[in-house]
């Protein structure tokens, strides 16, 4: 939980994605064609990435800082994450926070909505991949 989560984000009912997914769906009127969808969810991840960047190229409230890991030899593989940096240096001021939630909420609406035109249940999904990572751990990504 970040620093800038309110109990009430921290809540989740069993049913928020599945009312989420009604909700996009009940608004996903004029964009409703796979093609809107597909390109509308590729334009609004390509923003999650802009606020980052303009948090750090127009605000400045944060840096990056990247330099290739020095990971040592001799250490187990659970042990790694010790050496692992973000590389990201300081922290995002509210006005970024703001911009960079909208950006994810809005690539999240048209998640939900590529999830509608195919008849997925986001809602399952999210429980099959949290079950999926939860087995797989640590050699989910590797
Ligand atoms: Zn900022």
């Amino acid at each position: 939980m970040s620093a800038h989560s309110s109990p009430d984000t921290a809540r989740h009912s069993d049913q928020t994605y599945s009312a989420f997914q009604q909700t996009v769906s009940e608004c996903l009127i004029r964009h409703r064609s796979i093609l809107d969808v597909l390109s509308k969810f590729q334009e609004a991840s390509a923003r999650v990435n802009r606020a980052v960047a303009k948090a750090v190229t127009t605000c400045g409230c944060i840096q990056v800082d990247a330099s290739k890991p020095q990971i040592p030899a001799d250490i187990s593989y659970w042990e790694i994450k010790q050496h692992m940096a973000t590389h990201v240096k300081g922290e995002m001021c509210e006005h970024c926070v703001e911009v960079l939630e909208q950006e994810i909420g809005r690539a999240l609406f048209y998640l939900a909505g590529l999830c509608d035109v195919f008849g997925l249940d986001l809602d399952r999904l999210v429980e099959d991949e949290r079950k999926r990572i939860a087995t797989l751990g640590v050699f989910n990504l590797t």
